[in-house]
């Protein structure tokens, strides 16, 4: 089969091509997985931290890609969930060890043993992958394959980030960044909560141009002060300096919630610049999002149906998953970017 692989850590400067196309053998589901001819897959801000050493990779060559839609296959023993032809998406969960406390209070998310897909097991990136039956997903039949990828990261961690916040029916939200997550998090808010603002703050016009077509109240700059303040923000930027921002936007007793796997180092410098009175005094509030439950993917992806939501995306064949990722490094963004297999 045709893959995609990255072979050790390396700096898009220096190498902005750190996939190679191969032919691998095409994997053996075991006991309990299954086996997927993958038709599409999201490619996600956390491949860039991979591939530059952020959240590295246990082990090389490795597959990345962890928004996946396929079709079964093949079945391993003991895998009697899905059947061959079944449509099936897979998530940042791969798997978890599902008997530590936090698994049995569905924080799976938090497990010591959390494996991602695409990390810990092969991804995506090319045209089959083999899943833990569990953490697979039946697709509602509305969306196309290149529709749904987005959804199993950029969708499923974005509900995970609004559901953080707490949000409340009629208070102002601020969304600071506006890729493929955002853009996402921007249709559930307003259909979960009609007579809210949404406030977006976007490093480019285009991205601003984005959010007032899908509603959006107010788009501005990163650098702007909120013409209100924020009861609640989500920030899904790389970066602090957004942060130290959104801070002296967001109302007294608010939540910040940082929906990102890491962040870059190289404007860190920006937090001394945090004062204590203006950006954390009046109990607000500042919490993470990591990775994402099973439960969240399945009342994600029931939701999205139900709203509907529409993914906006970029396809690009799997040859071109290294220019996928350039695009992303360099921002630039339109909804989600997708990985189409078989050409089409
Ligand atoms: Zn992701
Ligand atoms: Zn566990």
């Amino acid at each position: 089969m045709k893959a995609m692989i990255l072979e050790r850590i390396s700096n898009f400067r220096d190498n902005p091509a750190p996939l190679k196309l191969v032919d691998l053998p095409i994997p053996d589901p075991k006991e309990g997985e299954i086996l997927l001819k993958v038709s599409a897959c999201g490619v996600c801000h956390t491949e860039l931290d991979e591939i530059e050493g952020r959240t590295p990779p246990p082990h090389f060559p490795v597959v990345l890609g962890h928004q996946i839609i396929g079709r079964v296959e093949k079945t391993g023993d003991r895998a009697g969930r899905f059947k061959a032809g079944d449509r099936v998406g897979v998530a940042w969960i791969y798997s978890a060890c599902g008997s530590c406390g936090f698994c049995r209070e569905e924080k799976e998310n938090l497990c010591s043993e959390f494996q991602a897909t695409g990390r810990d097991a092969n991804g995506g990136y090319a045209e089959y992958a083999v899943v833990p039956e569990g953490f697979a997903y039946p697709i509602p039949p509305l969306f196309t394959d290149g529709e749904a990828a987005p959804l199993l990261c950029a969708g499923a961690v974005g509900y995970r980030s609004l559901r953080l916040t707490g949000m409340k029916a009629g208070q102002n939200l601020g969304l600071v960044g506006f890729g493929a997550s955002a853009h996402l998090v921007l249709q559930m808010a307003k259909h979960k909560s009609p007579s809210s603002r949404i406030f977006v703050f976007a490093r480019s016009e285009t991205e601003r141009i984005f959010a007032r077509e899908l509603g959006a109240f107010w788009a501005g700059s990163i650098e702007d002060s909120s013409p209100k303040k924020l009861a609640y923000i989500i920030d899904t930027t790389p970066v602090w300096r957004p942060v130290v921002k959104a801070l002296k936007n967001l109302e007294r007793g608010g939540r910040l919630v940082i929906n990102a796997i890491r962040k870059e180092e190289g404007d860190k410098e920006a937090l001394l610049q945090l004062d204590y009175a203006n950006h954390l005094w009046l109990e607000k509030e500042v919490k993470s999002v990591a990775n994402v439950t099973r439960t969240d993917v399945e009342e994600f992806l029931a939701l999205a149906a139900k709203i509907p939501i529409r993914p906006e995306v970029q396809e690009y064949p799997l040859e071109n998953a290294n220019r996928a990722l350039l695009e992303l490094k360099e921002r630039r963004i339109r909804g989600a970017k997708v990985l189409k297999m078989g050409g089409k």
